[in-house]
């Protein structure tokens, strides 16, 4: 049997069975939309000449950062061969783990914060898919025309100029989105060091893999995947209408002075109609197609550029501008706004003690790092003397960014068989083996606390770490009959 003969079969039965259930048992739902051109209009205004005032410092800040230096080396880079991040004067090691889930936790909150306060910011103004989307859709506006012209070259056919000015804006976007994922990779292996190799093939396997999937994931990213990525990819879009409430302030289109809209001739009466002329000029502008006037929809990102469509329209009818504003939604209804509210004061105090806490444990933050690992191999070692050894690892991080002499001392009692100066280069692990000797008089136990101090020669820091100093038993109770007898 076909699948479309048994699937007639089991609508048949479904249809027997009652009727309604045929449609739920049937139904498919599309969970995934192919993506429709849009054929976005430029737009200029006071909301988008800021948009791409901010757009052109983030990239900036994206492109020009890993040049910045630092102590000899670049001033932000993750060093994941070396397990390290260098973030200007710190370096951060895997033991540092506390401070990144301190950064996720204040990126997480900030996000609660602004989305319950003013909503998509992020998404409008500084997400890396809205800015490099951006660029991208200048070049194309560059290189194809505004969106008429867009349209009648899709539509035409391929003739020289189409192939042409085809050719020439994916070779831009190429270029652009090389020049955007070598930096992304320069992030990770010093740009300085990353573009002569590049320029003289100098790069391992997976280093070529790395480039070229940063290269053109932004490529199909911003140039074809585009708001499917918002739509489809992107969690945020999806769980931000929980931060919402009706005091969030939001792009929003003002039905109640709009409607009902319609188109209108000038001089004419139109005492019966909203501010709305219905020129669907909001929708041309929209990077992701939606119609602003059918109310908040997740696919918008909150770029504003239907507050800045709207308005040239306004003025150009001689209508107070506004008719899409930043508002909320109890301002629409009448009500007060009333933007500083208990959810959005208790977001800013978790939000600024979090910050604190990270800052203060930023500023306290030990330049050294002490691990003590003892010698698994053997346990201890009975000297002549009556003295028992144990022997350790020291592991000694250096986290400043300058050499440093540590000086290594060990509790009163026992003795450091040691070069007790150990000179650590910056950013660097030194294993120092250690012995450690003690008297069997002096213990008191088969396992006794033992302290080491590493101190700096250079700089006031000094680290103290615990390990723990093992004696045979015999050793322990001899001691202890002494004690019994006296
Ligand atoms: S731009 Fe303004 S006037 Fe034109 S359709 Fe949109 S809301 Fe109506
Ligand atoms: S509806 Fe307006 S604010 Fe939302 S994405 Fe479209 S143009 Fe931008």
């Amino acid at each position: 049997m076909s699948a479309s003969s048994a699937a007639k079969l089991a609508d048949d039965r479904a249809t027997a069975a009652g009727g309604l259930s045929r449609k739920v048992v049937l139904q498919r739902v599309a969970l995934y939309a192919p993506r429709q051109p849009i054929y976005q209009r430029e737009v200029r205004g006071p909301w988008q000449d800021m948009r791409a005032a901010l757009l052109f410092i983030l990239a900036g800040f994206y492109l020009a950062l890993p040049w910045v230096g630092w102590s000899g080396r670049q001033a932000v880079w993750f060093d994941v061969p070396g397990r390290k991040f260098y973030l200007f004067g710190l370096t951060f090691w895997p033991q540092d783990f506390i401070y990144l889930a301190g950064l996720l936790i204040l990126a997480a909150l900030s996000l609660f914060f602004f989305t319950n306060l003013a909503g998509r910011l992020w998404c409008g103004y500084a997400c890396p898919q809205t800015v490099w989307t951006k660029f991208f859709m200048w070049i194309e506006w560059l290189v194809e025309g505004d969106r008429n012209r867009r349209i009648m070259l899709d539509r035409g056919p391929w003739n020289r100029a189409r192939i042409l000015r085809k050719a020439t804006k994916h070779a831009a976007w190429l270029a652009f989105s090389c020049a955007v994922g070598v930096t992304f990779v320069g992030y990770f292996i010093p740009i300085r060091e990353l573009l002569p190799r590049i320029a003289s093939a100098d790069l391992g396997g997976g280093e070529i893999v790395f480039v070229t999937i940063a290269w053109l994931a932004l490529y199909f990213d911003a140039g074809f995947m585009r708001e499917q990525i918002c739509k489809y990819a992107c969690p945020y879009a999806r769980f931000q209408g929980a931060m919402f409430d009706r005091n969030t302030l939001s792009i929003f289109y003002d039905r109640t002075r709009g409607e009902p809209r319609g188109h209108r001739r000038r001089g004419a009466d139109s005492s019966g109609l909203g501010s709305c002329v219905d020129c669907n000029l909001c929708v041309h502008v929209c990077p992701t197609g939606i119609d602003i006037r059918n109310g908040t929809q997740s696919e918008c990102i909150g770029c504003a550029a239907c507050i800045d469509a709207c308005d040239q329209v306004m003025t150009e009818v001689g209508y107070p501008k506004g008719l899409i504003r930043y508002t909320t939604e109890s301002a629409l209804a009448g009500e007060e706004m009333s933007l500083l509210r208990p959810r959005v004061v208790a977001y800013g105090a978790v939000l600024t003690v979090v910050a604190g806490a990270l800052a203060v444990g930023l500023a306290r933050r030990a330049p050294l790092d002490v691990d003590v690992i003892r010698d698994r191999a053997r346990l201890y070692r009975e000297l002549s003397g009556g003295l028992v050894e144990n022997v350790y690892t020291l592991k000694l991080m250096n986290k400043s960014q300058h050499e440093q002499t540590y000086f290594v001392s060990a509790d009163a009692g026992f003795t450091l068989v040691a070069p007790p100066l150990v000179v650590v280069a910056p950013g660097e692990i030194k294993d120092v083996p250690v012995q450690v000797r003690a008297n069997r008089r002096s213990l008191a136990a088969t396992s006794t606390p033992l302290a080491f101090v590493v101190a700096s020669v250079d700089a006031d820091v000094s680290v103290t770490e615990t390990g723990s100093f093992l004696a045979p038993a015999s050793m322990v109770r001899a001691n202890a009959d002494k004690e019994e007898t006296r």
